[in-house]
């Protein structure tokens, strides 16, 4: 079939030790049937979704489970692929797509807790190695702070790119670096690289990342078989394609306490609401049936503009909804599940 669902997916983390040790109830719990029930005094709803994980969900459950393998597949093939991760802030979104991030280059996290990002390069890579001509592929690592957007692969201190639309690429980032790369280390070297400028360019390391989206994408061109003797292509040698596979890590979606002040933390979240919210209309009116579709406002947040190509319709989107089954989450665990299940209707035809 042409249609593609835009499929949601949640995950639920298990309760941390904090959570354990000052006793909080787990109110999330998932039967093993694609539901998640959330029971509490005055809440017993049931969402069903097209894969749910719960806390014993390993990462490789989560990358086998999710769809991801095929989504790999589809970039290598040309189309435009892109899964993000949402949910509020310590729901697993980082978790779930990189693991715990290592503390350097010398101590790697544990082969088994990567994330669905290396799991997916790993695949990449092989796919490269097992057909004839390989694969070119080429990373970019961005990140939306405050509507600004800052490119983490370049040295130097962090500096603001312009957006800009042509008819011919779309929106794109004006001089946003693009950096070929052919291992595998080669790659976890620069997700390394790129997490830790996000990380580190704030004064407090956590809030930080918690209130920046960062888009990591990959370019994969597959190359036409060319003979070496002739420079052209062998007859019948299929057309290059050429695919994206685009990884967002979003801001945490808990709405952020009016300070009443009109200080930085309060333009920070009003950016991060706009964008979500931004975001949230984008799919729910891609939601409506093609004929009642009004214009989709991806110009409202520079999220939707970089998103647009694989939102609306030339694209395959994978969600995975992050939550806590913690009782103290619930309100957020609730506004997460309703946004997931909203985009549950959106289909595109890439
Ligand atoms: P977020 O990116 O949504 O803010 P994190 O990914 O940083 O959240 O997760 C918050 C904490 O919970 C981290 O300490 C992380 O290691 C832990 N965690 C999240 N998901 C899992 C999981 N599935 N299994 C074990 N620990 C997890
Ligand atoms: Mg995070």
């Amino acid at each position: 079939s042409d249609t593609c669902v835009h499929a949601p997916t949640v995950r639920v983390r298990p309760l941390t030790c904090t959570e354990t040790r000052r006793g909080d109830q787990r109110v999330v719990h998932s039967l093993g049937d694609g539901t998640v029930h959330v029971s509490a005094a005055r809440h017993d709803v049931t969402f069903g979704f097209s894969a749910v994980f719960d806390a014993g969900a390993s990462q490789e459950a989560v990358f086998e489970g999710s769809g991801m393998r095929q989504l790999v597949e589809l970039a290598i093939d040309g189309f435009s692929c892109t899964v993000f991760a949402f949910g509020q802030t310590g729901s697993g979104k980082t978790y779930t797509l990189m693991g715990p991030l290592a503390q350097s280059e010398t101590r790697p996290a544990a082969p088994g807790l990567l994330g669905l990002m290396q799991r997916s390069f790993a695949c990449l890579l092989e796919q490269s190695q097992s057909c004839g001509s390989g694969l070119a592929l080429s990373v970019s690592y961005l990140e939306i702070y405050n509507e600004q957007v800052r490119d983490l692969l370049s040295p130097g201190p962090p500096c603001a790119l312009p957006l800009r639309w042509s008819k011919t690429r779309g929106f794109y980032v004006e001089n946003q670096l693009n950096v070929d790369f052919e291992s595998l280390e080669a790659i976890a070297d620069l997700l390394l690289q790129g997490s830790q400028r996000r990380r580190t360019s704030a004064h407090t390391l956590n809030r930080h990342s918690s209130r920046s989206h960062a888009l990591l994408t990959i370019h994969v061109r597959s190359r036409a078989s060319i003979t070496p003797t002739t420079r052209v292509p062998q007859p019948g040698a299929c057309p290059s394609k050429q695919g994206t596979l685009c990884f967002v890590d979003l801001a945490g979606s808990e709405r952020v306490k009016e300070t009443g002040s009109s200080g930085e933390l309060s333009v920070e979240a009003n950016n991060i609401n706009r964008s979500l919210l931004a975001l949230g209309h984008c799919i729910s009116l891609l939601a409506k049936p093609q004929g009642k579709r009004m214009h989709i406002p991806y110009r409202d947040s520079k999220l939707t503009r970089l998103l647009a190509r694989s939102l609306g319709g030339s694209g395959i989107t994978l969600m995975v909804a992050c939550i806590s089954p913690s009782s103290r989450c619930l309100s957020e665990t609730l506004s997460t599940l309703h946004y997931a299940s909203r985009a549950r209707r959106v289909t595109t035809r890439p």
